[in-house]
């Protein structure tokens, strides 16, 4: 396939909707419901202007009777040294009804959970619009806020390359203390003030940068899923535009690292067609394999603990260089040892003893272990119902891995990247530190988790993760970053 888009025309959104009406053979994509997306050092000037057609597309007023909630935290961010948040205030305030609600739990990031999320929506009640100023959590909160209070209209201002979340119709919410992926609204603008992104700290940036990289790791994850019949969303015009993400990388990869305002650009815009790939695609599986179950995994934990939770990108970053390990050793194995397909499927319930205990320590009142028994009992039902195919599929082998590979990159190549552009590699460099313990148990069991395949129920499945296996893949991943380290 050869789709005529480049990066570059990520704001022509009628552009992209065309493209995807005609390669979705299907008909399974999601409207993009999207009206405006700009990226540039200039958004702020045209935000009253945008609100203004924005409101009048709502059936609204554009004038002072419009009534416009500046939805943001309290953290203090700078856009050339001069703090961002007054003067969009200003900007909205000298055409419409502005007020500001600073959203404020007293953690020093917000958290996304119902207390937070009921008074957002309770200080949005009642008006035309939604302006919100921040990263992906108080984006995601103001669409939660837009969602529940009625409000026709939500602009978001993004002020971090951190996530890929502004511009798609889903929220990350905590639940109990886990983080949850729910479906909400498009936001119906997105202004990417690339002045104050690349003013932004080199971790929130960096972490967003790690975010990316899953372009190279999960769509592995979801093509295997849905040849093994676990999913049947796979779909090649999302790969083929995810793909222009990754346009000359290597060149702008190492100013992230610096703050360079051209590869912040190029970073949040890359992110930018992540966030519609995600929602037309009505599934996060075309970027989220088995890197981020290492990163719900660890939030899982910080969560139990009562922790902080790291930066998701950043942990997604590392993921991303052990989903790649893991592939490459399920390769290895098939070649040393070769595979019996019949292996491939012991008994269900065999398995429900293990994924308890996996979680007994972190959980003794059992009630994590039951759920995650739950999920993994579904999935491996899916497994057993779609056995003929998974032999087909392993019999031609040769096939089967050359297009897998043909989706992504190898370990050493995702490490010499994240390294280029300052992020996170190893477990090791993550923030709260992941020690080698946990980063251990972390990766054995995070395919029970969820209901969703990746190549660690491959592994688990073979036979091959044990603690020995589980090893081999860590020394893979070691050796990736101690090159990507080296330079080589
Ligand atoms: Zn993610």
């Amino acid at each position: 396939m050869s789709l005529d888009i480049q990066l570059s025309d990520i704001s022509r959104l009628d552009r992209i909707r065309e493209v995807l009406a005609a390669n979705d053979p299907r008909g399974q994509f999601t409207a993009l419901g999207m009206q405006d997306l700009q990226i540039g050092d200039d958004v702020l000037d045209a935000l009253a202007g945008i609100t203004g057609h924005l409101l009048v597309a709502a059936g609204r007023s554009d004038d002072r009777t419009a009534r416009v909630v500046m939805m943001a935290d309290p953290v203090v961010i700078l856009r050339g040294g001069q703090p961002l948040k007054p003067a969009v205030m200003a900007r909205l305030d000298a055409r419409f009804t502005t007020t500001a609600a600073i959203l404020d739990d007293g953690h020093p990031v917000l958290h996304a959970d119902e207390p937070i999320l009921a008074e957002a929506a309770a200080a949005a009640q009642g008006a035309d619009c939604i302006v919100s100023v921040g990263g992906g959590t108080i984006t995601d909160i103001a669409k939660v806020a837009a969602e529940r209070a009625d409000v026709p209209v939500h602009i978001v201002i993004q002020t971090a390359a951190s996530v890929d979340g502004y511009t798609d119709n889903f929220a990350v919410v905590l639940q109990n203390g886990v983080k949850k992926t729910l479906p909400s609204r498009w936001p119906d603008a997105v202004l990417t003030d690339t002045r104050t992104v690349a003013d932004a700290p080199l971790v929130l940036n960096a972490s967003g940068f790690g975010e990316l990289l899953s372009m190279y790791s999960a769509p592995g994850d979801w093509f295997l899923s849905c040849e093994m019949g676990l999913d049947d969303t796979f779909a090649p015009v999302l790969i083929e535009l995810l793909s222009r993400c990754g346009d000359g990388i290597a060149a702008w990869s190492g100013g992230i690292a610096r703050g360079d305002h051209a590869a912040c650009s190029r970073l949040a815009t890359a992110l930018a067609l992540r966030g519609i790939v995600t929602g037309v695609g009505g599934t996060t599986a075309s970027l989220s394999g088995m890197e981020h179950l290492f990163s719900h995994m660890l939030d899982m934990v910080a969560g139990e603990k009562g922790t902080a939770t790291g930066l998701h990108g950043a942990q997604v970053g590392v993921g991303s260089v052990i989903r790649a390990a893991a592939w490459e050793e399920f390769c290895a194995r098939m070649e040393e040892d070769g595979l019996d397909t019949a292996r491939l499927f012991p008994g269900v319930e065999s398995f429900e003893p293990r994924v308890r205990a996996a979680f007994s320590e972190l959980d003794p009142s059992g009630r994590i272990g039951a759920e995650c028994w739950s999920r993994y009992r579904t999935k491996l039902g899916l497994w057993h119902a779609n056995r003929s195919r998974i032999e087909a599929a392993f019999a031609n082998w040769v096939a089967l891995r050359a297009r897998h590979d043909a989706l992504g990159l190898g370990s050493h190549a995702i490490a010499a990247c994240l390294h280029r552009a300052g992020a996170a590699t190893r477990f090791s460099d993550l923030e709260p530190l992941v020690d080698a313990e946990l980063m251990r148990w972390v990766v054995a069991n995070c395919q029970f988790m969820r209901e969703r395949g990746s190549v660690a129920d491959l592994l688990t499945l073979a036979g091959w993760w044990d603690e020995a296996g589980v090893a081999r893949v860590l020394a893979r991943v070691d050796a990736a970053c101690a090159a990507a380290e080296r330079g080589a």
